[in-house]
C-alpha cells in the first residue's frame, strides 16, 4: 500500500466537503478557524510518518484529550476507575445532562463530558497537577517538548462552559467529585486547550496501536490488556452518538475532538490523525470522518 499517495488521493477527494460543516461556536475561540483547512497524517509501527495537508497547523485537540487523560489514569488508578464512571455508550450528545441524573451521578462512559471531568478529578487525586501532567505526557510521546496549552480557548471555554459546570456541580452533590469544582473544571478546560498537529496527534497514539508500549517514548505506557481497553472504549463511546456510524464506516477506534480533529487506532499497525475544523450536527468532523472512511475502504484495513 502506498500510503502517501492514499493519503494525498483522500485530501483531494474531501475538498467538497470542506464548506459544508461550520467550527464549533459555542466555545467563541473555536469559531475563527477556517474550515477550509484539513490535514491527515499516519504513523506506522516501523517507524514512518506520512503527512498531508495542513499537517504542520497545530488545532485545539479538545474531546481528543480524553482518551490520553483515560490512559493515564488506568494506567495509575487501574480498575477502581469503574467505581466511578460507566463503559458503555450513551447515545446522547456529548454534553448531555438528561442520562446523569437517572444514573445518580455515574457517568456512562469516559468520553462524554461528564466522564471526562470525573476522571480528571481521579487524575488530580493521583497524579497532582493533572493538565500538566497530560501535557508532559503528549510533550514526550509526540517527541515535541513545545506542546502547550491555549491559554486564550482555555479560557473561552471556561468563561461559556455552563453545561460542563452543571455537570460537575451535579456530580459533586452526588458524591462522585473529591476535588473543589472549580479546580476540576480549570483542569478539563486547560486539557482540552492544547495544541497539537495531526503528525504530532499520530505520533502521540501510537503507544494505544502497539499494545501499550510507546516507541517514541520506549515506556511501557499501559498494560497489553488496558491497551485493549482504551481502544475498545475509543470504538464503541469516542464519537458519542456518531459511535455506530463511525464503527460501520470507518471500522477503528477513534477519538473525536469538537477542534476538528479525530484520532484513530489501527493496532498492530499504525495511528491517524485528522484534521478539519468544521463539524458534523454530532460534533465530529465532517471532512474527518469522510477521510477516515475513505483510508479504511480503500486500503481494506479495520479492526474487524
Ligand atoms: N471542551 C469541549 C467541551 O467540554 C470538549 C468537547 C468535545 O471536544 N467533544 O465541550
Amino acid at each position: 500500500m502506498n500510503i502517501q499517495q492514499l493519503i494525498d488521493d483522500i485530501a483531494a477527494d474531501v475538498r467538497p466537503y470542506l464548506a459544508q460543516a461550520a467550527p464549533a461556536d459555542y466555545i467563541p475561540a473555536l469559531a475563527g478557524e477556517d474550515p477550509q483547512q484539513f490535514a491527515m497524517a499516519v504513523a506506522t509501527l516501523d517507524g514512518q510518518l506520512y503527512a498531508t495537508g495542513h499537517s504542520d497547523k497545530r488545532f485545539s485537540i479538545q474531546s481528543i484529550s480524553k482518551a490520553f487523560m483515560l490512559a493515564r489514569v488506568l494506567a495509575v488508578y487501574g480498575d477502581a476507575l469503574w467505581q466511578r464512571v460507566g463503559k458503555e455508550p450513551s447515545g446522547n450528545p456529548f454534553n448531555s445532562l438528561v442520562q446523569l441524573e437517572y444514573e445518580q451521578g455515574v457517568p456512562r462512559n469516559p468520553f462524554i463530558n461528564a466522564g471526562a471531568l470525573v476522571v480528571t478529578d481521579i487524575a488530580l487525586s493521583q497524579l497532582g497537577d493533572s493538565s500538566s501532567a497530560l501535557r508532559d505526557f503528549l510533550r514526550e510521546e509526540s517527541a515535541q517538548p513545545a506542546l502547550d496549552f491555549d491559554y486564550v480557548i482555555a479560557a473561552s471555554e471556561s468563561e461559556h462552559g455552563h453545561r460542563n459546570a452543571a455537570l460537575a456541580h451535579f456530580m459533586k452533590s452526588c458524591g462522585n467529585l473529591h476535588n473543589n469544582v472549580e479546580q476540576v473544571l480549570a483542569h478539563y478546560f486547560r486539557a482540552c486547550s492544547l495544541r497539537m498537529n495531526v503528525a504530532e496527534l499520530a505520533r502521540a497514539g501510537l503507544f494505544l496501536a502497539n499494545h501499550g508500549a510507546s516507541p517514541v517514548s520506549g515506556a511501557q505506557r499501559l498494560t497489553r490488556s488496558q491497551a485493549k481497553q482504551v481502544n475498545a472504549i475509543m470504538l464503541t463511546c469516542g464519537t458519542y452518538d456518531a459511535a455506530g456510524e463511525f464503527a460501520y464506516r470507518v471500522g477503528l477506534p477513534c477519538k473525536s475532538g469538537v477542534g476538528g480533529g479525530i484520532l484513530a487506532v489501527l493496532p498492530g499497525k499504525m495511528s491517524i490523525a485528522v484534521w478539519s475544523p468544521g463539524l458534523d450536527a454530532r460534533g465530529n468532523s465532517l471532512a474527518g470522518l469522510e477521510a477516515l472512511d475513505r483510508f479504511t475502504t480503500r486500503s481494506g484495513e479495520s479492526v474487524f
